[in-house]
């Protein structure tokens, strides 16, 4: 693995540091084949909400974390981008809601989800975390999927009511959904499957998403507005990107 060459001062030095950070998880074997693929498609939708928390996105993560705090069993799945890219903030949030974290991956192979199990486990020993990290033997399956896709562990996505889910696929979200869970995904693409199958759509990076969740921990839940309406909000995104769009041709000669 090469060192990283950018410093802070380059324009572009988190677009470029995310990069490094998913090389060295390829280079690992903690990523899928198409996994450098799917970041590429996020990283061109950031773009296009200026790769910043907007309004509509921090609106949703609070309602996300409401949801999270008075889950009855909540849970956080985590796959192979999310894990080297936010692995460390959603391992603290776990502390502080006190639930499992489960490695469920879409292209499951046993070596694979011992590298993720592993770097999860380090990150925990190194912060001194008490978290419960799941994966390792999948004992459910998730209703309405085949294959390796279903696997799942009881105590966490299975029986879990509320379930943060980072860059998931849309089938698989549309079958959490399914099974009853209020379903929050993160995704920048707002037209994909997942982003409009959710419950509560963060449209943001998922580090950021992470950050945000954690330092936001002890937010003012009485000044949050129900019911929250997915597809309201995603409108309210699309309106963004749709102005930020409009604001820069205009500014064309
Ligand atoms: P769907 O299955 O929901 O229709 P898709 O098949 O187009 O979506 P997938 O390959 O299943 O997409 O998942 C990748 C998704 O994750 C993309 O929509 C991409 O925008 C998003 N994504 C990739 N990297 C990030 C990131 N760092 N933060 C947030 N979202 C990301
Ligand atoms: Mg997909």
């Amino acid at each position: 693995m090469k060192d990283f060459a950018a410093d802070p001062s380059h324009p572009r030095y988190e677009s470029l540091l995310k990069r490094h950070i998913l090389e060295g998880a390829a280079e690992k074997g903690m990523l899928a084949g198409s996994a450098l693929i799917a970041h590429g498609r996020g990283e061109a939708y950031d773009y296009l909400i200026g790769e910043q928390t907007i309004d509509s996105a921090m609106l949703a993560t609070k309602h996300a974390l409401y949801q999270l705090k008075n889950a009855k069993n909540p849970v956080i799945s985590v796959n192979g981008n999310t894990t080297a890219l936010a692995g460390e903030d959603l391992l603290k949030l776990a502390s502080l809601l006190n639930c499992p974290i489960e490695v469920n991956i879409f292209y499951r192979t046993a070596k694979r989800m011992q590298v993720l199990l592993n770097h999860l486990e380090e990150i925990k020993s190194k912060l001194g975390l008490n978290v419960e990290i799941l994966g390792a033997s999948p004992d459910a399956l998730i209703p309405g999927l085949e294959g390796p896709r279903a696997k799942c562990c009881q105590n966490g996505i299975y029986s879990s009511d509320v379930i943060l889910v980072p860059l998931e696929d849309g089938d698989r979200c549309e079958a959490l959904v399914a099974m009853g869970k209020i379903v929050i995904v993160v995704d920048l693409n707002p037209l994909s499957r997942s982003a409009k199958m959710g419950s509560i759509t963060i449209v943001d990076e998922v580090s950021r998403v992470a950050k945000n969740l954690v330092t936001g921990f002890d937010f003012q839940e009485e000044k949050l507005e129900f019911p929250f309406d997915n597809d309201i909000n995603l409108q309210l995104t699309l309106k963004h990107i749709n102005e930020f769009l409009s604001d820069l041709s205009s500014s064309v000669d």
